[in-house]
């Protein structure tokens, strides 16, 4: 049984909220601009590239590409570019430095330590999310509040900090991901058919089973405090970090 057959359920008031979120992401092109999607190619991320495409809007969306993805997640960006209205950008780490913490700390140095593991994500996602985001005034994100406890707050558009945050997928429950990935035949990533509700970097994504928390797939071997990469803290913890 694959991922649409086990989630796709639409809330009662599906309708509304797509509308709502159809609203709020031709305000942003309007209001937000220069703004871009951050995509990791899961299955919010890839609704919301489809509503920017079928919207005609002019958001380019970016990738992350850390040089640790599966082959499932790679083969999706390359269809992804090549069937994306909206341009698909993709951020690469600086070579250089991942090479010399690999030789420094090992392949699998974000199984020692969190600071290992925080400094891991921080030159393959942290650094180049930086420059995707250099000039933008604004990014859009796949956050929902279900997805954990840190994000039962997300606000749908996130002023708290210097560079607006627009999450307009905010309310939207699995089930409605799932409905809507199905309604309008929306490609993802194969592995959400094999029980990874969320997908990262391959050393630091399995998947979970039945009841398990959504996230738990991620980083499980830390705490659940600990899990937010460095894209989604607010500034000053990433300082303390
Ligand atoms: S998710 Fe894992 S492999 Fe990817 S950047 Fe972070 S520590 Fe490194």
């Amino acid at each position: 049984m694959g991922a649409i057959d086990l989630h796709a359920r639409a809330s009662k008031d599906f309708e509304a909220k797509l509308a709502e979120t159809q609203k709020l992401l031709i305000q942003a092109a309007a209001e937000f601009a220069p703004l871009k999607q951050a995509s990791s190619l899961g299955a919010e991320d890839v609704v919301i590239t489809h509503l920017i495409n079928a919207l005609e809007l002019d958001i380019p969306v970016f990738v992350l590409e850390t040089g640790a993805l599966h082959q499932e997640t790679l083969d999706l960006l390359a269809r992804t570019q090549a069937a994306s209205r909206a341009p698909v950008e993709v951020y690469r780490p600086v070579q250089e430095q991942v090479v010399q913490f690999v030789a420094r700390e090992g392949k699998d140095a974000m199984y020692r330590s969190i600071a290992l593991r925080k400094a891991c994500c921080q030159l393959r996602k942290v650094e180049p999310l930086e420059r995707a985001l250099a000039g933008q005034k604004a990014w859009i994100t796949g956050l929902r509040r279900e997805q954990s406890n840190a994000r039962a707050e997300v606000p749908q558009v996130d002023r708290a900090e210097a560079r607006i945050k627009i999450n307009p997928l905010a309310d939207w429950t699995w089930g409605d991901v799932w409905h809507y990935i199905q309604a309008n035949a929306v490609d993802y990533n194969p592995l959400h058919d094999q029980f990874f509700p969320s997908i990262g970097c391959a050393p630091c994504t399995r998947a979970i089973s039945l009841g398990e928390d959504f996230r738990a797939g991620r980083w499980w071997w830390e705490s659940e405090a600990a899990k937010e990469c460095g894209l989604h803290v607010k500034n000053e913890e990433k300082v303390a970090a």
